[in-house]
């Protein structure tokens, strides 16, 4: 299964899941038949490796935590658009964040890039989406969260297996007990990774003879550029890059899997956005369009490695954006062609600018954190629907702009 962490944490950030209500909480945590469980769970082949000290130290006094059931079963309660995303998650800020990390870890990265083919900006590109350099780890304990999600739930077998890779990790020493925690369904470090993938993946780097991905940025770069070297990486090959569509160009069949060698693109009238012919360092590629009428990429074998991080075109799409951003010396973060929207998202800097905004307008909102919760969003609806806007609780440029001349 792939990772679905991140996506959460996203949708989340961007307000577009419920917020939990107590009668949320499943019923079936129970204390006793989480004892119980965990006493079956020790004797399976899953935990074959794990010592009974190990299994023992890790679950003594160890209550569930029903808290992340809720969040297993929440939806998201709209789909949002590209460009909401990429605005979240590809914003000046994390550009300049982006810039300054790669310059101070820079000969880290390029002995990485040596080592692993994996071009440097992209490792830091997957660093800043995937816990904003290091700053949003995530805090929930990840033996409590797996071993909770391991014994009630829709998704036990899926977890057991991260559960029992979690206490490895704390078996051989890798990432103190006290520092192994991460997102609600797992993901822990600097980078993100499940515990499974930890074992795939993770590389001790620093040659302290431990694979530390939450306190060496050193292990979890290296880590991640093995990572997406194991999910088949190119030396030398770009992602991909943004095209130019012939006009009238009909791209019902485009697809990121629909790949054709880079002439066949040629003959078919793609250029770079630029109009510049298509690069020779992208052998295939296949024409991805996220939205209608936006802008339209060639991408190849190395964006899927990208896709692979998180089952997510839209954030392959940001990592690969940021790592151009921070490889570049360009400003703007906008692609040659604009998103088919009059309405387009919002930066963490304009979400806190809105949320201020809100709060002077009296909203019990908490604080102007960026991050669009469910208050931030009934508040957006309450002034969408004053100013005759479509209520539909989305912080967009519109709204931050009719707040600001008011
Ligand atoms: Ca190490």
């Amino acid at each position: 299964m792939k990772k679905i962490t991140t996506y959460w944490i996203a949708a989340a950030l961007l307000g577009a899941l419920p917020a939990a209500r107590a009668q949320d909480t499943p019923p079936d945590a129970d204390p006793a038949a989480f004892s119980a469980c965990l006493n079956q769970l020790k004797a399976t082949p899953a935990f074959s490796a794990i010592t009974p000290a190990t299994f023992a130290r890790a679950t003594e006094a160890l209550a569930p935590d029903p808290s992340v059931l809720v969040l297993l079963n929440r939806q998201p309660e709209f789909t949002l658009p590209v460009w909401d995303y990429l605005a979240v998650l590809v914003d000046a800020e994390r550009v300049a964040d982006g810039r300054a990390a790669f310059a101070r870890w820079q000969p880290e990265l390029q002995r990485i890039e040596q080592q692993t083919g994996v071009a440097a900006n992209v490792i830091v590109g997957v660093w800043g989406v995937e816990s904003n350099f290091g700053q949003n780890l995530g805090g929930r304990p990840l033996v409590q969260s797996l071993a909770t999600l391991s014994c009630f739930g829709r998704r036990q077998a899926y977890f057991r297996g991260e559960f029992a890779a979690a206490l490895r990790i704390l078996q051989e020493g890798h990432v103190a007990p006290e520092k192994l925690t991460g997102s609600w369904a797992g993901a822990f470090g600097q980078t993100q990774f499940m515990p499974s993938t930890f074992f795939r993946s993770a590389v001790d780097f620093d040659g302290d003879g431990r694979r530390d991905i939450v306190d060496s940025v050193p292990d979890a770069l290296a880590s991640t550029a093995r990572f997406l070297q194991n999910a088949g990486w190119r030396r030398g090959e770009p992602w991909g890059v943004e095209v130019r569509l012939p006009a009238g160009y009909d791209t019902s069949g485009a697809g990121r899997k629909a790949r054709q060698p880079i002439d066949a693109w040629r003959r078919a009238g793609l250029t770079l956005a630029s109009g510049a012919p298509l690069p020779d360092t992208l052998p295939s590629a296949g024409l991805l369009v996220p939205a209608r009428g936006g802008p339209a990429f060639l991408v190849g074998r190395n964006f899927d490695a990208l896709y692979s991080y998180n089952a997510s075109e839209n954030y392959a799409l940001a990592i690969a954006q940021l790592s151009n951003l921070v490889g570049g010396s360009g400003t703007s973060v906008a692609f040659a062609t604009p998103w088919p929207t009059d309405d387009p998202g919002l930066s963490r800097a304009e979400n806190r600018a809105l949320q201020t905004l809100l709060i002077a307008r009296g909203h019990d909102i908490g604080s102007a954190d960026g991050m669009i919760g469910a208050r931030t969003r009934e508040a957006i609806k309450a002034e969408q629907q004053r100013l005759g806007l479509k209520a539909d609780g989305r912080a967009g440029q519109k709204l931050l702009g009719a707040l600001r001349v008011q």
